[in-house]
């Protein structure tokens, strides 16, 4: 049977450790820390606890000073903690659920009771954590939602500003899909876009890069600390990659395939950029790709646009 989550039990006393994860084992994958910042440091880490069982008696860092550190990191302050104390005056309990605890379980303990408490946790979590998901992933494509772009764009412009570094924006619309759905059908434009939306995942690599579906049939890509001829490589890359689906397209009208206009956005951040103001660029580059006659890339700048992968002639842009 799967393991239904990850559980960090936190005591310096290693027959207390020795004891839960005992309990603990036989349902859950159990990890333990004997210090305060043993127990950080895990938290942090890529195998990070579902939940953690913090013990408040510690030589060096208490339990409290453990989970104040926890709560105020935003890596590790979702994650719920359980103190498990000898100490059963009211106040200390208070304590810990002020430091943002959802339970206080006195010891010595009921093996039962903890296994029930721990039990009611770990399915809170888990419905949280799904909740959060749902939040954030389109339910048609599987990727980041309009929410999760929203949330995203607003960071990245922070941290650009910060580091001042370049952000850039890709706009992309389907060619002509409100002719794809009416020869194929909605169910058949569904599939378009979840393939559409499986070509800018494969495309957008880096770690804080997010593909995202904007809207409708439109998808948007936030490239933090990349600058223009960076964001260009990977618009190209993304109309490569739609061109090799070979998505049947017989209504289109330019190609035979489903294709995409893009609009592409870079700037230096200053204190005064907003959102609106990337993606009002981008839309306008958007809007000209599809004038000049779609399945092309536009960029603010004009001349470098680039139509089927090539630059125009005319253009005085070389790369
Ligand atoms: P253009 O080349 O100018 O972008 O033309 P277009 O037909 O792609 O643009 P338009 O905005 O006129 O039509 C967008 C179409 O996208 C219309 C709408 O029915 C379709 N659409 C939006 N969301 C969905 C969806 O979730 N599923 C499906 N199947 N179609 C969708
Ligand atoms: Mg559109
Ligand atoms: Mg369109």
């Amino acid at each position: 049977m799967d393991k239904a989550g990850r559980i960090l039990i936190v005591d310096d006393e290693p027959q207390n450790i020795k004891v839960l994860a005992q309990l603990l084992r036989p349902n859950y994958q159990v990890m333990a820390a004997k210090s305060g910042e043993v127990a950080l440091t895990a938290a942090r880490g890529p195998q990070a606890p579902d939940l953690i069982l913090l013990d408040i008696l510690m030589p060096e860092m208490d339990g409290y000073a453990v989970c104040r550190r926890l709560k105020e990191d935003t890596g590790t302050m979702h994650i719920p903690v359980i103190f498990l104390s000898a100490l059963d005056a009211p106040d200390e309990e208070a304590r810990g659920f002020e430091l943002g605890a959802v339970d206080y379980i006195k010891k010595p303990f009921h093996p039962v009771i903890v296994s029930a408490r721990i039990k009611t946790h770990m399915q809170l979590k888990r419905k949280s954590d799904l909740l959060e998901i749902m939040a954030a992933v389109d339910g048609l494509t599987e990727i980041a939602n309009r929410r999760s772009f929203d949330l995203a764009i607003e960071k990245e412009i922070r941290r650009a500003e910060r580091n001042r570094t370049i952000l850039s924006l890709i706009l992309i619309d389907i060619d002509f899909f409100k002719k794809y759905n009416d020869h194929y059908g909605h169910a058949t434009g569904d599939d378009c876009l979840r393939k559409i939306a499986g070509v800018l995942k494969k495309s957008v690599r880096r770690p804080f890069d997010l593909a995202a579906r904007y809207g409708g049939e439109e998808f948007a890509v936030i490239l933090p600390e990349t600058d223009g001829s960076g964001a260009l490589y990977v618009a190209e890359s993304i109309q490569q990659a739609v061109a090799e689906a070979k998505i049947p397209h017989a209504a289109s009208g330019i190609c035979p395939y489903v294709s995409v206009s893009m609009g592409v956005m870079s700037t230096k951040i200053t204190a005064s950029i907003l959102p609106e103001h990337l993606i009002r660029q981008a839309d306008t580059a958007l809007y000209r790709a599809k004038q000049q006659g779609r399945n092309q890339i536009c960029c603010q700048e004009r001349n470098k646009d680039r139509k089927n992968g090539k630059i125009p002639p005319n253009s005085d842009c070389g790369r």
